[in-house]
């Protein structure tokens, strides 16, 4: 069980149970001393060993140094330093990041063992601002996937129905995020894997502009699509995480030398009176569930009575933009991935019945272990769409539609401040239906791989639940390249839009653990 909060407390919102709190209550009780970031951080920590046996969130789990950070960020408080917005609050980080003394995987047996010796500069950025790291989420293998079935240490649970999937390959983030065991989680999004988790957990989760946060310390997919960015359960909890994890970081060459957008500005206004907003018309219709589609028109129409104005706009690229992203993305991956050659990080393996295996024996038979069927599936594509001969056909080709996509989203922004469709086509399958068919898994990133190909920044916000199946549905917010403030905006002012449609937040309506806690009699 949860630690109680000291009695006597004047904050009269937070709830007793710590762990269902949001993160900007948490801070403000924080810095206000009502509550200790030791009692906040047991709490959750409680929360995992409680629930994590189901949930499968996370991969390691730092207790002893997630309580040191929590002690000595109390300290520092009652010393009377002044600390960050968010000093105190615990996270949990997605294990595609590396943490300095802390195991990172990146859901590939390959990194098994692996401690890195530095941190990314998101976790450093997470420990100066006093953000005790609870542990490393689980996710798609080298985050390759939509459901976090790529693992090679299991799947996570999606906390509705533990049956269904997550999403992916940030699974592990959003099911933390749905199941209470943190109250603010990172990501990376490189077609969709902050996005599409979002969508199908009820939980917010932001894409940045390309550049807007450090990609120094991730481990790379696909450099030129990769982005890292805020996951949390409200629009301005979401908010006070991409202030932290923002910013230029001169160890990564694509990074912006600009502030960070006035994102929490944006988040606490919620106004759109007077925006302009843009239904792609691409992304929707055939293929995407009646429900999702029901609750995103409903979201639409509640964005229009807040004040914008709503028109359609055609992007007519975006239908080559799965094409594209699937030589882009694997080619790409490819060559970051041929880093890992059993000399350098984790496991080696020594191939059977030989005596003096060559150096590039022992490599064959380590990637060959280390590595998953959609990992090696992708390198595979990846170097033949690279190999001389089909370079221009293949990367060459997808390079130009990726120009295109981009001028179609130019032309749309010359109309309209932001743009919107569904985030996903389809609430959460279940675990195990799409597995045996990629291209059925890859169907779920189109109406996200956009935004990366063009670097534009682009947010998940829940939109309510499809009548069909009570599963939750999300709408996808986009906007201009370093315009990341008007996502919080929209997805701010929908949020309470439809807190009031809803009767509370959408999360509030999921049944503990997908009702198999009640279902055992727990
Ligand atoms: N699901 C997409 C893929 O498999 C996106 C992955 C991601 O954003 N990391 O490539």
């Amino acid at each position: 069980m949860s630690q109680q909060r000291t009695e006597g407390t004047d904050v009269t919102d937070l709830p007793t149970d710590l762990t269902r709190a949001t993160a900007a209550d948490l801070a403000d009780a924080l810095a206000s001393k009502t509550i200790s970031s030791v009692e906040v951080t047991r709490a959750h920590l409680d929360r995992i060993a409680a629930v994590d046996g189901q949930v499968h969130s996370y991969l390691h789990v730092d207790t002893d140094g997630a309580l040191a950070q929590a002690r000595a960020i109390d300290e520092r408080r009652q010393s009377g330093e002044r600390l960050g917005p968010l000093a105190g609050v615990p996270i949990a980080v997605k294990d595609v990041m590396t943490t300095k003394g802390v195991p990172t995987t990146c859901g590939s047996r390959i990194l098994e063992g692996w401690v890195p010796p530095y941190d990314a500069t998101v976790v450093t950025k997470l420990r100066e601002a006093g953000l005790p790291i609870l542990g490393k989420t689980n996710m798609d293998e080298f985050a390759m996937g939509s459901s976090t079935e790529h693992s090679a240490y299991g799947p996570s649970h999606n906390p509705w129905d533990l049956d269904r999937i997550p999403g992916g390959s940030g699974g592990g983030s959003s099911s933390v995020l749905a199941s209470f065991q943190a109250p603010l989680a990172t990501g990376t999004d490189t077609g969709g894997s902050i996005r599409q988790p979002a969508a199908v957990t009820a939980t917010v989760g932001t894409k940045p502009t390309y550049g807007g946060v450090s990609r120094y310390g991730l481990v790379a997919l696909a450099s030129s699509l990769d982005q890292a960015g805020p996951c949390g359960r409200t629009v301005l909890d979401t908010a006070l995480l991409h202030a932290v994890m923002g910013g230029h970081d001169p160890m990564d060459s694509t990074s912006i030398d600009a502030p960070v957008p006035p994102v929490v500005e944006a988040a606490r206004a919620a106004d759109v009176r007077g925006m302009r907003i843009g239904v792609v018309k691409e992304l929707g219709g055939e293929g995407y569930q009646p429900g999702v589609r029901a609750r995103f028109d409903e979201s639409v129409a509640l964005l229009e009575e807040l004040g914008a104005e709503v028109v359609e706009v055609s992007c007519p690229n975006f239908e080559y933009a799965l094409a594209a992203y699937y030589l882009i993305l694997p080619s790409e991956a490819s060559s970051n991935l041929a880093k890992f050659d059993a000399m350098r990080y984790g496991m080696r393996v020594l191939p059977e019945g030989v005596d003096a295996p060559s150096a590039e024996q022992v490599m064959a038979a380590t990637r060959d272990a280390g590595f998953g069927d959609e990992v090696k599936r992708r390198i595979i594509l990846g170097t033949y769409a690279l190999s001389s001969g089909y370079y221009d056909a293949y990367y060459g080709s997808a390079q130009k539609v990726r120009a295109l996509i981009a001028q179609d989203f130019d032309a749309a922004y010359a109309k309209v401040d932001v743009l919107v469709s569904p985030t996903a086509p389809t609430t959460a399958f279940k675990l195990g239906d799409k597995l045996e068919d990629p291209m059925a898994m890859y169907l779920n990133d189109i109406a996200t791989i956009p935004a990366n190909l063009a670097g534009v920044p682009g947010m998940s916000v829940p939109s309510g639940l499809a009548d069909e199946d009570g599963l939750p549905a999300g709408i996808q917010i986009l906007a201009p390249a370093t315009k990341d403030e008007r996502l919080y905006s929209v997805g701010a002012a929908l949020e309470k839009a439809l807190v009031d449609r809803w009767g509370g937040p959408i999360l509030d309506r999921a049944p503990e653990l997908g009702g198999a806690a009640a279902a055992k009699g727990a």
